[in-house]
Order: C-alpha cells, then sequence, then structure tokens
C-alpha cells in the first residue's frame, strides 16, 4: 500500500484567528445577552441545566456553548488564548492573528487600545517560546487612524505581516483615508489584507442590517480591486453562514431574504474564477464549522476538474475564526481532521499550505508567471 504522502508534513497557516481578550471589546461585545452570564459566570451552569430539564436541549448546549467562549475572552491575556487555539494543531502551525479595533462602534472604548493591543500582539510574537507561531496583522479602523499613522507603525516597526478591515462597524471598504493611505502602499509592498465579509458579525451601534451588509457585500470591494489590482485582498468567511445556508437550502423564507437572489458565496466564486480580479480571495474561516452542512458542497467546488476548479482552489485559504469557533459544536481540531479527510490531503495542503504562503507573499504565485 502506498502511503498517504511521502511529501513532508503539512505545515499549516490558519490564516484567521483572534486572540483579543474582553478587555479589548467593549462591555456589550459580543452579545448583549451575554451580559448577565458575563458578570455572574456562574448563571451558565443552571441555566443549561434548566434548558436541559425542560426539554430544550439544543437551547441547554448553546448557552454551555456561549460560556465556552466567553471563558476564552476572559483569558487574562493574548498569550493563554494562542496557548488554546495551539492545542488543536499539529507543533509547526502558524495563526494569521487579527486584532479588533470596537473603539468607534458607539460603546464605551474598551479597556486596552488598539495601539497597546498591537504592542501585546508584537511581544508575543517576540517569544523564544511561540513567537515563531504567529503572524500578527495590524487593524485599521479608518475613522480612528485617519492617517493610519497606528496601522503603519505596527507594520513598519513592529514588523506585522499583512493588515485586518472591518468595514460592518460602518465604514466601506473604499473608504478615503483606506485607498489614500493604505492600499497604494501595500499594493506597492505585497502586504495582504483581510477583511470582514459575511451577513453577520459585529456592527457599530446605530449602523443598520442594510447598511452593514452593503459594506461587506463583496461588490463594496470592486472599487478598490479597480483601482489596486495588484493587492491582495482576502473575503473572509466565503460568504458567511447565512448566505451558505440559503445556498444549500433554496427555499426561501421570506421574499426579502436577499441571500437567496444575491448569494454572497456565488457571487465570489464568480469574481474569482471570472478572472477580472486575479487577486481576490477568500477564507474558510468560521462558515465550515458548521461542517457537517456545508462540507458536501465545499468539497465539490474545490475538487472540480477544470478550470474554474483550478481558479477556486488556488484562491481559498484555510482558516477557522477561532475563538469564535467555540460557540460550534465541533472543536477546531476535529473540524481539521474532517476537512483534510473530505479534501484529500493535496487540495487541503493546497488550502492550508501553499494558498497561505502564496498570499502571505513568502512564495511566488504560479498564476503570475
Ligand atoms: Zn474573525
Amino acid at each position: 500500500m502506498r502511503a498517504v504522502s511521502d511529501k513532508a508534513p503539512i505545515e499549516i497557516t490558519n490564516c484567521h484567528v483572534h486572540l483579543f481578550t474582553g478587555r479589548h471589546v467593549p462591555v456589550n461585545y459580543p452579545h448583549w445577552v451575554l451580559r448577565p452570564v458575563k458578570r455572574f459566570p456562574w448563571l451558565a451552569i443552571p441555566v443549561a441545566w434548566l434548558l436541559a430539564f425542560f426539554g430544550f436541549q439544543e437551547m441547554s448546549e448553546k448557552v454551555k456553548r456561549l460560556r465556552q467562549f466567553q471563558k476564552e475572552t476572559q483569558s487574562g491575556n493574548q498569550r493563554e488564548i494562542l496557548d488554546n487555539v495551539r492545542r488543536h494543531y499539529p507543533d509547526n502551525t502558524r495563526f494569521v492573528v487579527l486584532p479588533m479595533d470596537l473603539s468607534q462602534i458607539g460603546h464605551k472604548p474598551p479597556l486596552i487600545g488598539l495601539r497597546a493591543q498591537h504592542d501585546e500582539l508584537a511581544q508575543l510574537a517576540a517569544d523564544p517560546e511561540v513567537g515563531q507561531t504567529i503572524l500578527p496583522f495590524a487593524k485599521i479602523d479608518p475613522r480612528a487612524d485617519p492617517e493610519a499613522t497606528e496601522l503603519w507603525r505596527a507594520i513598519n516597526e513592529l514588523r506585522f505581516r499583512g493588515i485586518k478591515i472591518y468595514p460592518r462597524l460602518g465604514y466601506p471598504p473604499d473608504h478615503k483615508v483606506l485607498m489614500q493611505h493604505v492600499y497604494p502602499e501595500a499594493e506597492r509592498r505585497g502586504i495582504p489584507i483581510m477583511t470582514h465579509s459575511s451577513r453577520g458579525g459585529v456592527q457599530g451601534r446605530g449602523v443598520r442590517d442594510f447598511h452593514a451588509d452593503q459594506f461587506t457585500d463583496p461588490a463594496a470591494c470592486i472599487p478598490v480591486m479597480r483601482a489596486f489590482p495588484k493587492l491582495r485582498i482576502c473575503l473572509a468567511h466565503f460568504g458567511g453562514q447565512r448566505d451558505w445556508a440559503a445556498y444549500v437550502n433554496p427555499e426561501r423564507p421570506s421574499p426579502y431574504a436577499e441571500e437567496h437572489s444575491r448569494n454572497w458565496q456565488v457571487m465570489i466564486r464568480r469574481m474569482i474564477t471570472g478572472e477580472t480580479y486575479p487577486e481576490l480571495w477568500t477564507d474558510i474561516s468560521y462558515t465550515l464549522f458548521n461542517f457537517e452542512e456545508y462540507i458536501p458542497f465545499l468539497r465539490l467546488l474545490l475538487l472540480r476538474e477544470d478550470r474554474e476548479g483550478d481558479i477556486l482552489r488556488s484562491r481559498v485559504l484555510f482558516g477557522s475564526d477561532y475563538y469564535m469557533t467555540r460557540q460550534e459544536v465541533l472543536s477546531e481540531k476535529a473540524v481539521c481532521f474532517r476537512l483534510r479527510n473530505e479534501l484529500g490531503e493535496e487540495v487541503f495542503r493546497q488550502i492550508a499550505e501553499t494558498n497561505p504562503q502564496i498570499w502571505l507573499g513568502e512564495r511566488p504565485d504560479p498564476r503570475q508567471s
């Protein structure tokens, strides 16, 4: 029998994890529902027990998982969370760490500001034991940093590897600060951009769903890609949970469910395989952690043996969205192994090792030659 692979062991790069703690976010985050449990953590156990007792098994499980999630945000520091996520992966795995800046969303400012969060991350990256495993990205909210000073400090002085934006908080991806002070230099230096793109997630207070969706709509990046065709942009979450749910179940719950008429997963695929936007990428973080539901579809899309399949495979990145995934049933390790089994070693290696290296600018892109 042939060995599974005679190549070197896979070196996974998880392109999407978070290590920020409760002190980096306003008190109401991630959800106001959690607030009582956040203040009185012991509530989680009796609440879960009561729900189970009255037959609300699923809800009960959900509360327990929310508690898991919330425990993570209560970790004292980013190192603790890193240690937790590393347990799920082989030792040689690397993690793209995405900070968060929630100073502009209309809640009280977080205890620790973005600059300090960046510094903490830089310290972690200098740690002799675990520093090599992280690839920190710098965060910018253009409203908080109109000259992108903190962003370039993090990249030039702290040697951060990429840029994270989160338009859902209340700004378009082609915000003038980004167009003037961020993208031109990022394109010139080959610095990758990660942008949150789904109909869910955090949004600014007073930002209506309709507007938040406009900011994270895959089409919102088109002006950016037109102006900066060589800029490597990753639309996180491959369209997101809601659009995947609509994709796998065409029964429309309401005529207003836009994800049925303009499905973001389909749009992203078309934009990628249409070749008009050669530097458009996507990651499978969070969305695919609803594993059993979506893997048959992802598998077919990624294993297609035609030109479209080739192109799509070359632009999908493995990412998880730890610790957001603590709210899901399967552990990261469980999802990772299932994914590897379903996609096969070769395709798994491509999305988890090769593609991340290309996206990060560490190896040449065969599509450019
Ligand atoms: Zn995320």
